[in-house]
């Protein structure tokens, strides 16, 4: 297999005394949907923001298109093709929703803005019929679809997921999916911090359990969605 786009080596995350990530080792190939799991706390937020510097790793290796990114600023990583959609979306609120994708274009600037956000619209139709609209007065579903979008204006090579099903209806939460599924049939890199380990397990080609800082185990997302420990543990043993 080729050199992975985006691989993390034997990374040690500290929060003071406390360490949230240890010797946490995992690979992203381009092209490849990749899925974090584990439960509330296991440290799946910290890996995701140790990728953009924040948290800094304490010792370990981020590496990025064969570099070491792992002391770079979040805008030279964001300009270089890592976007995220973070957890809890964190939209501008008292931004339309135009205005929070023309943010989204903020590391690679405005050249493509017009195209890239018609494109944001084709993939998102709920997002156009609300264009003018204030991000803060769209629902959980909206502003989550508004939060990818915005990730997706920077024209990312790899886009970073923080638990996009979070607190969102189970309906919304199937379209959300669908448009991954879509976005990763076209060949984007995604990958995906989820709680939701039946909706990311069955999207992704590959997956890592979490607990407490540690990778415990991987493999497919079909190999995982049928391991018992992980029925156990994360689908309700069902
Ligand atoms: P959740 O799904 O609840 O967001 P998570 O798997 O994403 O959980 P993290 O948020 O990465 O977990 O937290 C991992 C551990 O690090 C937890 O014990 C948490 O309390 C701790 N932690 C997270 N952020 C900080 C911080 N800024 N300062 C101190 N400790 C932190």
């Amino acid at each position: 297999m080729s050199s992975p786009i985006l691989e993390l080596r034997d990374v040690d995350v500290f929060y003071g005394p406390i360490q949230a990530l240890k010797k946490v080792s995992l690979k992203i190939h381009a092209g490849e949907t990749v899925s974090l799991i584990g439960a509330n706390g296991a440290g799946k937020s910290t890996l995701l923001m140790s990728i953009f510097g924040q948290p800094r790793v304490t010792s370990g290796q981020i590496i990025y298109e064969g570099e070491d990114i792992s002391r770079r600023s979040p805008h030279y990583i964001a300009s270089n093709g890592i976007a995220q959609s973070p957890e809890g979306r964190r939209v501008f609120p008292d931004m339309s929703v135009e205005e929070n994708l023309l943010m989204g274009t903020i590391p690679v600037g405005m050249e493509h803005a017009d195209k890239d956000m018609e494109r944001m619209f084709q993939l998102f139709p709920r997002l156009k019929e609300r264009r003018n609209q204030r991000a803060m007065t769209m629902s959980g579903g909206e502003q989550q679809m508004l939060a990818i979008a915005r990730a997706l204006m920077s024209r990312p090579k790899i886009l970073l997921l923080d638990e996009p099903s979070l607190g969102l209806a189970p309906i919304v939460v199937k379209q959300i999916f669908q448009t991954l599924r879509d976005l990763a049939s076209e060949g984007m890199t995604l990958f995906l911090v989820e709680q939701n380990a039946n909706h990311a397990l069955k999207l992704s080609d590959r997956s890592y359990v979490m607990v407490t800082g540690e990778i415990r185990m991987t493999g497919t997302g079909q190999e995982l969605l049928e391991d018992p420990q992980v029925r156990a543990a994360y689908l309700g043993g069902h």
